[in-house]
């Protein structure tokens, strides 16, 4: 096989590869973040002011599982980004 075939071969491979690391990453992220304790639990683990157990922040962030308008709620740590908890978010009364 001439060497000019190769290349396009193993640039596709490699295309396929990388595909793959990242799609096997964010699906390891995404359970992760979905085993994470309810925020009962986690306060009930970590006391009552629900620092960070890596750090000791007590500011903390949030955002959605599936983007920013889920109604399923990940919270980590503000200082070391360390996932922390999740909760859901009751339906806004209207
Ligand atoms: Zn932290």
């Amino acid at each position: 096989m001439a060497l000019e075939m190769a290349f396009p071969i193993v640039l596709i491979l490699t295309l396929f590869i990388s595909a793959f690391v990242v799609l096997t990453r964010h699906q390891a992220h995404m359970r992760a973040q979905r085993n994470l304790p309810d925020r009962a639990d986690y306060f009930a683990r970590v006391g009552a002011t629900g620092a960070c157990p890596k750090c000791g922040q007590t500011e903390t962030e949030e955002h959605g599982l599936d983007g920013g308008s889920d109604d399923v709620r990940i919270v980590s740590c503000a200082g070391c980004r360390a996932l922390l908890y999740q909760f859901r978010r009751e339906m806004p009364a209207d």
